[in-house]
């Protein structure tokens, strides 16, 4: 699976001028600069849909929260800069600001890459102030790639956690799929979790669909990736083959699950009995890859 919704960016990430003395102060300089803003998950978007990007000039003035990324380079050598702001600036007419989760599939392919990577990185930010090694406050480095501990002189990198994802399908080709305890009663999706420190891939998969289904599973291929970041999550989707149709669902983290025919799933969403997840997720994607073609999007969807 390609092209997934936050899977999808042009810029260069130009990683080599990253550690460039002054970096942030020479694109807040270059009028060429065009910044992105951001603001408790959220950024101004555009009809087109897209991120608006401002010229450098216009933001020189604004509140910040101190949190700056060089984003990268685009095709004609243009730089990009995230800026988070403390408030909302005003936007023009037909700008609206929007959290990733809402516009994630709708944005073009520049835009999802600048909201995405932006997200993720001041999600780290946010919940990584202090050394893991000493725990003296870290300061920012690296065009908000990097945080240095001044008292160990440890670096520390913007981390991912990889968490897998998975449509399982049974003998007889149908999908499981599962539905959490906190969800309503007819929200349903593939089954995740996060892999665990000496686990693959693989037998992550296995194991979450044991612990929470009951299921079995035999052989597991792998589909594609996106990251997620909320927080910090890099998504990996797999397919794969039950080795019986017998369910057990764990009661804890989900609540009910239960085997879709294609025709049974289609059938659901028609009566309004299944809600699938939006099309900004890779849970959808598996769906739709198992289904064989996309599947419109409920407007009254999750
Ligand atoms: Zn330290």
């Amino acid at each position: 699976m390609e092209r997934l919704a936050l899977s999808r960016s042009t810029l260069d990430r130009a990683a080599h001028r990253r550690a460039d003395p002054g970096l942030i102060d020479s694109l807040l300089d270059d009028p060429r600069t065009r910044v992105a803003l951001f603001h408790e998950g959220e950024t101004a978007v555009t009809d087109a849909p897209t991120v608006l990007l401002w010229p450098v000039e216009s933001v020189l003035n604004l509140k910040t929260d101190g949190q700056q990324f060089f984003l990268g380079t685009d095709g004609d050598g243009r730089d990009y800069l995230a800026l988070s702001v403390s408030e909302r600036p005003a936007v023009p007419e037909g700008v609206r600001w929007a959290s990733l989760r809402e516009v994630g599939s709708l944005l073009d392919d520049t835009g999802a890459g600048i909201f995405t990577t932006a997200v993720a990185l001041t999600a780290w930010h946010t919940f990584h102030t202090h050394c893991s090694n000493c725990g003296a406050a870290t300061g920012v480095a690296q065009g908000g790639w990097v945080r240095q501990c001044p008292e160990c002189l440890r670096e520390h990198y913007p981390r991912t956690d990889p968490a897998v994802i998975m449509s399982i399908a049974d003998q007889d080709d149908r999908l499981l799929l599962g539905r959490q305890a906190s969800w309503p009663e007819n929200r349903y999706s593939t089954l995740a979790g996060f892999v665990e420190p000496g686990e693959s891939l693989e037998d992550a998969v296995r194991r979450e669909v044991a612990e929470e289904a009951g299921v079995v599973v035999g052989e597991v291929q792998y589909r594609g990736s996106q990251p997620w970041p909320f927080p910090s999550s890099l998504m990996l989707g797999f397919h794969g083959r039950a080795l019986g149709s017998e369910i057990k669902v764990d009661e804890v983290e989900i609540a009910e699950a239960r085997w879709w025919s294609r025709d049974e799933l289609q059938a659901d969403i028609k009566a309004g009995t299944l809600v699938l997840p939006p099309a900004v997720s890779i849970a959808r994607r598996l769906i739709e890859n198992w289904y064989g073609a996309a599947i419109p999007d409920d407007p009254s969807g999750w």
